[in-house]
């Protein structure tokens, strides 16, 4: 409904979540203030620059004149909580303003921008409208962390996202798996649960690492020896990873196009079926509903 005659001009390539498929994306930021996540190769084409305060403002009041009933926007690129908290609410209100039915803004966020605001301007944005942050953790595990160049720790990205959830933003995080490659495989799994365990985020997905530019360019940017992981080897941390997990309430997903396995579910509810899926599927790759290129991987 967008494509004709729509008065946002996007600055390419333009990235959202799944789930944000029918929200209003609104760039507000261009690029990555990091960039430099080993395996990310979303921004690698743009230089980080903040979209001018009034280019922003004014694509919010052309798209409410054709479209007044938007109920969810995106802001996207990389990192929007970058900007100053001053910014980010003259954004939010006027899109409160401007689209009167809105339920939700959303964003990707990364930990630090987090931990660089006070708990009352998240409460603030909070109450603009900021309802939940997706957060790519990618792993748990202090060494994959720094392989990968993450540039945060266990400590740091729990600190920051439990900041997020007491200001009452929502959470939808991200675990990458395969990204520590088999050497890393057990430490990463085992960590990458623990750090969901102590967040308790609201929503949590898994992707598989993938090599948009090729496995020798992953490894030459991998900070470490990274082993390549067979299909039964990814398998096999997603048991480890599922197993170690011990969530209350988070709605899980791994049902990405990079996932070999589709699970959908409640991590508390589901768990047991979900490494029974599993278990099977190792035991019979064939049978299991993997999509055909993961089968001929086995
Ligand atoms: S912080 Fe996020 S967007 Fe930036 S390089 Fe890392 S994964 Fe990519």
């Amino acid at each position: 409904m967008f494509y004709n005659n729509f008065p946002i001009q996007y600055n390419e390539p333009l990235f959202r979540p799944p789930s944000e498929a029918d929200s209003l994306i609104l760039q507000v930021t261009f690029g990555c203030t990091w960039n430099k996540c080993s395996f990310c190769e979303m921004y690698t084409s743009k230089t980080f620059k903040p979209n001018k305060e009034e280019n922003v403002l004014q694509e919010i009041k052309a798209v409410a004149k054709i479209q007044p009933g938007i109920r969810k926007v995106f802001l996207a690129d990389g990192n929007p909580m970058s900007l100053s908290t001053k910014r980010l609410l003259t954004i939010l209100y006027s899109i409160k303003e401007s689209f009167p039915k809105i339920r939700r803004v959303t964003a990707y966020a990364i930990s630090r921008d987090i931990l660089k605001k006070s708990h009352e301007e998240l409460v603030e944005l909070r109450n603009a409208g900021l309802k939940m942050v997706y957060v790519g953790i990618e792993s748990g595990d202090n060494d994959v962390l720094q392989m990968i160049n993450k540039g945060e720790t266990y400590l740091s990205t729990v600190e920051g996202l439990l900041k997020a959830k007491e200001a009452g933003i929502k959470l939808s995080v991200i675990i990458l798996e395969g990204v520590g490659g088999l050497t890393y495989s057990k430490q990463h799994a085992i960590n990458s649960a623990k750090i969901l365990n102590s967040i308790q985020p609201e929503f949590a997905s898994v992707l598989v690492l993938s090599f948009p530019y090729g496995i020798e360019r992953y490894k030459q940017r991998f900070l470490g020896n990274y082993v390549p992981m067979s299909i039964p080897d990814l398998l096999k941390e997603m048991e480890v990873f599922i197993s170690h997990t011990e969530l209350e309430n988070t709605i899980f997903r791994s049902n990405h196009a990079s996932n070999y396995l589709v699970l959908n579910g409640i991590l508390s509810r589901d768990k047991q079926q979900f490494l029974n899926r599993i278990q099977f599927a190792i035991n019979n790759p064939h049978l299991a509903g993997l999509r055909a290129e993961w089968q001929r991987g086995f």
